[in-house]
């Protein structure tokens, strides 16, 4: 299978999931048969990434802190989930899988594929029903199990919009958690300057 560079989006997210969680409770699996490492960029492997091409029900052989997928104590953090993660759902998972990488919008429900195919293996659990980032969701769900915060204590922001000069602004279409201390969402280090090289806009006046 071809293997695809990681996006810088998605290396900003990678890199800022790793700051929150460590990089020890951080594992990227199913990457494309062939991945080496000269396909990972280096600062995610300077953090101390771990990565695999093993998909979830074999990643235990190599990664037997991961757990078995057989022993269903993997959570899919799912927004079409059913019920919604809670504190005391430390008790009842070991792992929380992410999945759908990058967002699409409107949401195409690409997460529920994990589901379909592990059948009976994962339990879908909800953040709230609006689409978060990928490291929000995961940065939620560290709150929740981890610092005990329950859910409805976490501060969010919806579809912030990015503002780079007077005229130019994007809305973001995604839940984010708010930094109680900058009152502004947190985002990976260095996001705005990506969006900024995106959009090619001055990053004037934002927020
Ligand atoms: N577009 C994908 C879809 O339609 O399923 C979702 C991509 S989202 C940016 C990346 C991942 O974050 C999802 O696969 C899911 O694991 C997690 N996630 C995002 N929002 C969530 C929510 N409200 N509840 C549970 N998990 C969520």
């Amino acid at each position: 299978m071809e293997t695809m560079p990681m996006s810088e989006w998605v290396t900003l997210e990678y890199k800022k999931m790793i700051q929150d969680v460590g990089k020890d409770n951080l594992l990227i699996c199913s990457l494309p048969i062939g991945t080496t490492e000269n396909d990972i960029p280096s600062e995610l492997l300077a953090l101390g990434l771990q990565w695999t091409t093993l998909q979830l029900d074999t990643l235990h052989k190599e990664f037997p802190a991961f757990t078995n997928i057989q022993d269903k104590k993997m959570c899919l953090l799912d927004p079409r989930g059913e019920t919604e993660l809670s504190c005391d759902d430390v008790n009842n998972y070991k792992v929380c899988i992410l999945g759908g990488i990058l967002g699409s919008h409107p949401p195409r429900d690409r997460t529920k594929e994990l589901k379909d195919k592990y059948p009976g293996l994962l339990v879908g659990k909800r953040l709230g029903n609006l689409q978060m980032s990928t490291d929000t969701a995961c940065r939620c769900a560290h709150y929740i199990l981890d610092k005990q915060i329950p859910f409805e204590n976490i501060k969010f922001i919806d579809y912030p919009e990015i503002r780079f000069s007077k005229r130019e602004a994007i809305e973001m279409p995604f839940r984010y958690i708010i930094d109680e201390t900058t009152n502004k969402p947190i985002l990976p280090d260095g996001m705005l300057k990506l969006m900024k090289k995106d959009s090619d806009q001055s990053i004037d006046d934002l927020f």
